[in-house]
């Protein structure tokens, strides 16, 4: 039901313990809304919002998505979950779960509310690419059934779901692919590539390249990211994406490893592992739509967002 003394929004973040929720929540509530972060603390902590501890208008309820949520919200940012591959192998079933079933449950949600949702979807839809940079028209080259399936087709078949709510029900949904981000609030032992460099850099660990390194990425700064995020849930009813955000810089992840480097002044030396399965060979946002429809471009340049998420590494406990 509509508050009819309060025009102030309560906001449900699904995931709100992690990298990206936390960061979503911190505006949401500078933005004077109420916040409810839902989260099974699975890859996510409390430390993430530990300083939100006593704020008036904000909420955590330890719950899994994979299970019904009966809550009054007016509306929904659906991020949970696992993001890190090293995280999202760890136990695939609850992966797949996660996105289908935590995207059924939240679509039920909004039905019951009529109220708007967004979800995170990622640019790992599109596979290992064979068109770059990718567009949102682009299908994909996923591999059903591999290592990375678990994410890669869960979080599709929740893009197909997200679809047929907005078809058949009428759900105002935002689905956006996002592409590689970092920035503070990543955990040490994430296990994705700029935390891991960095954390190896700082601690003087040799950095573990896989494969020869001239895979590519685009690395997105968290704050740029979360901007986008808020631009594309203030658009009207008929703008549903899928939207890619991320930014269009490309680098080598061999390149990475050597501005990580020079950025910390380390003395690490670089070492190569085997690539693991189906490590897409190249990715790279084309952020055309986001430019055009949400007037959204990243601002801040790798070096940049590398220096503050140094920074905050430097300061961890
Ligand atoms: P993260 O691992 O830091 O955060 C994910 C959060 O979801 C964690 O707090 C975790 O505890 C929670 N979670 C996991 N399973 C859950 C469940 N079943 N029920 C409730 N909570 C659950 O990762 P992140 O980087 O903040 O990613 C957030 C979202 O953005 C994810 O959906 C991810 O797929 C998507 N995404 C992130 C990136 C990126 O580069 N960071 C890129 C593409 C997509
Ligand atoms: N659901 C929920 N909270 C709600 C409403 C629904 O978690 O406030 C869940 C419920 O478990 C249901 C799912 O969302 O199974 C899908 O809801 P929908 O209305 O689409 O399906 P139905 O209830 O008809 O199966
Ligand atoms: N990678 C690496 N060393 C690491 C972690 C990752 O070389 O310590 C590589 C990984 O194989 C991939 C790229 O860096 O090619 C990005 O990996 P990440 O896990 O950050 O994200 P994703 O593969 O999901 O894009």
């Amino acid at each position: 039901m509509p508050r009819l003394y309060d025009s102030r929004k309560k906001i449900l973040v699904t995931g709100g313990a992690g990298f990206l929720g936390s960061h979503l929540i911190d505006r949401l509530l500078a933005q004077g809304h109420e916040v409810l972060c839902v989260d099974n603390l699975f890859t996510g902590t409390k430390r993430n919002i530990d300083h939100l501890h006593g704020h008036p208008h904000f909420e955590f309820m330890r719950h899994d998505v994979c299970f019904p949520l009966y809550v009054e919200v007016d509306e929904i940012y659906n991020l949970a979950c696992p993001a890190s591959p090293i995280h999202y192998q760890h136990d695939p079933i609850q992966t797949t779960k996660t996105s289908v079933l935590g995207a059924i449950n939240l679509l039920g949600l909004a039905k019951r509310l009529k109220c708007k949702i967004f979800h995170a979807s990622t640019s790992e839809v599109y596979g290992d690419p064979s068109i770059h940079p990718q567009p949102e028209e682009y299908w994909g080259n996923v591999n059903p059934t591999g290592l990375r399936a678990c994410y890669d087709e869960g979080k599709r078949c929740a893009e197909t779901l997200f679809s047929d709510y907005r078809r058949q029900w009428g759900i105002e949904v935002k689905i956006a692919r996002i592409f590689n981000t970092y920035g503070p609030r990543m955990h040490p032992a994430d296990g994705r590539v700029v935390s891991n460099f960095i954390v190896q850099a700082l601690g003087g660990e040799p950095l573990t390249i896989y494969g020869d390194g001239s895979q590519s990425r685009s690395f997105c700064y968290v704050d740029d990211l979360v901007d986008g995020f808020l631009r594309f849930m203030e658009t009207g009813h008929d703008v549903s994406g899928p939207i890619n955000l991320g930014n269009p810089e490309e680098f080598t992840i061999l390149e990475l490893a050597r501005k990580v480097i020079e950025m910390t002044g380390s003395a690490s030396e670089i070492i190569r592992l085997p690539l693991p399965q189906d490590d897409p060979r190249q990715r790279k946002p084309d952020i055309g739509k986001a430019r055009e429809i949400l007037g959204w471009q990243p601002k801040v340049q790798l070096d940049q967002g590398l220096s503050k998420t140094v920074d905050y590494f430097k300061s961890y406990e």
